[in-house]
């Protein structure tokens, strides 16, 4: 029974696209899905790839994880005992990055902690991604928060990092919301409603309800749009406008609300008006951590003003994943890049952002050092991470840097072959790795790359020295770790 319920799912996921997806609780509300079956099968240019053999493979019950090759950690990098700080490097031996954790991460006062969940496909309908930022002094935000059957698994993490502080189980100061994709978006309404909802005490980022189309998810936007014209009203920090205010029951065939303008990616703080006319890229704080915006709806900050890239359509999914957010996480000399499921590849439907972004914010933002963390576009797809993006990320100078990928098992076929060949090729993460929650099936051949490293669990970036150098941890079974310098 489990079976055929799952593969019905996954049919059902990669028929409508495994680019970005709508939810099974969706489907059961209503019979607008968010995409139609064309523009599925245009997808992200993987979903007609995927082909019916291949669906039939994602089915979980063919992977048994006992069965699964070793690739884990490198070679001589296994053991957790060989991570810890001797594991740093003659040039890191003045940095004490304490004992090598013998149990998943918790927060701690004093440092900035990343998790990102591993969000199980499960036996209904699950797919998507969220990460809980927990801050030096406790704060918390949330970066996307995965799919309406994931908003219990959200909320039991939340609740139990907050009570780790001592913090009100349901308190979270910001959430980011890099897209209208389902999978990135979709647990909003069971978060903020029902018996045990959140509060959200400062800002809810995102684009504004800007360039709408079919390849947004119509039955999550609209309740994301009810909630922030409703009770998360005070808390609303849309970054782009449009000249008519479209309405919540957004449906096809309606006026995509083109953006005029993104006042917001130059508003500087989100909290502060004294100082939107300085034009500095959107930002918050969180207990010190900043967090700042280059890019929403295409539209870039590259540190001197905002620009907008040439238009591009609404009704392909990914140039909803090209209208993503892209942001920086900053704590002392730690950076770590986000861009929800930014699109590079230039294919029809892809537009290409990352490249613009890379030639014209990268250099002012991250300069020659790239960032410590790249949190992957697109759960690893091949929609992402163009030969531009990587370079400007990740330099090929033979420091470390880290790649993390939020997957489950319905992204069928990430991380892309692609994808892990851009980032690992010619050792260019040094001693860093290419951190995934999990492999799906169809993906790229884990055993051929040494520098992937298959949590099955969460995966935890923690900072030590106020953000001096860095643990990342898989927190599954395997429970490795290991140190690193940060770049700055
Ligand atoms: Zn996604």
């Amino acid at each position: 029974m489990r079976r055929l319920v799952a593969a019905g799912v996954l049919g059902w996921a990669c028929t409508f696209a495994c680019a970005e997806t709508p939810d099974e609780r969706d489907a059961g509300s209503s019979p607008d899905l968010g995409f139609a079956d064309g523009d599925a099968s245009t997808g992200d240019g993987t979903v007609g790839d995927l082909g019916d053999a291949n669906l039939k493979d994602a089915e979980p019950e063919d992977r048994d994880p006992g069965d699964a090759p070793s690739f884990d950690l490198g070679p001589g990098d296994a053991a957790p005992e060989d991570s810890g700080p001797t594991d740093l490097g003659s040039s890191d031996a003045s940095l004490d990055a304490g004992p090598t954790p013998t149990a998943p991460l918790l927060p701690i006062p004093g440092e900035l902690t990343i998790f990102q969940l591993d969000l199980p496909a499960g036996v209904t309908f699950r797919l998507g991604e969220a990460a809980i930022l927990v801050g030096p002094a406790g704060s918390v935000a949330l970066l996307d928060v995965g799919n309406s059957n994931h908003d219990d698994e959200v909320r039991a993490r939340v609740a139990q990092l907050n009570q780790a502080r001592g913090r009100p189980a349901g308190q979270v100061e910001w959430i980011v919301l890099t897209h209208f994709h389902g999978d990135h978006i979709g647990a909003m309404e069971g978060l903020f409603t029902g018996n045990d909802p959140l509060t959200v005490t400062r800002g809810v980022v995102h684009r504004g309800f800007v360039d709408l189309g079919e390849a947004m998810n119509t039955g999550d936007y609209a309740q994301i749009c009810g909630l922030l014209r409703g009770p998360l009203a005070p808390v609303d920090r849309p970054l782009c406008t449009s000249v008519v205010n479209p309405p919540c029951t957004f449906s096809a065939g309606d006026d995509p609300a083109v953006a005029n303008d993104c006042p917001g990616l130059r508003a500087g703080d989100l909290l502060d008006p004294s100082d939107d006319a300085l034009g500095l890229p959107a930002s918050f704080e969180l207990d010190g951590v900043q967090i700042s915006l280059s890019a929403a709806n295409a539209w870039l900050h590259d540190g001197n003003g905002t620009s907008a890239l040439p238009a591009f359509g609404h009704n392909d999914s990914n140039e909803e994943n090209a209208r993503s957010l892209v942001g920086q996480i900053a704590y002392g000399g730690f950076r770590y890049h986000f861009g929800g499921d930014l699109t590079g590849s230039g294919d029809p439907g892809e537009p290409d952002v990352e490249s613009p972004w890379a030639n014209t914010v990268a250099p002012t933002l991250y300069g020659s050092d790239g960032v410590d963390v790249t949190h992957v576009h697109h759960h690893a797809r091949r929609t992402s991470s163009n030969a531009n993006l990587v370079t400007a990320l990740c330099p090929l100078d033979g420091r470390a840097r880290n790649v993390i990928a939020g997957i489950n098992a319905v992204y069928v076929g990430s991380p892309y072959a692609e994808v892990l060949d851009a980032f690992t090729m010619g050792g260019r993460l040094g001693r860093g790795a290419f951190w995934v929650t999990e492999v799906a099936a169809g993906s790229a051949n884990p055993a051929a790359y040494p520098d992937l490293v298959v949590s099955d669990g969460e995966v935890i970036v923690q900072t030590f020295g106020a953000g001096a150098g860095y643990w990342v941890q898989a927190a599954g079974p395997s429970l490795a770790a290991r140190a690193f310098t940060a770049l700055r």
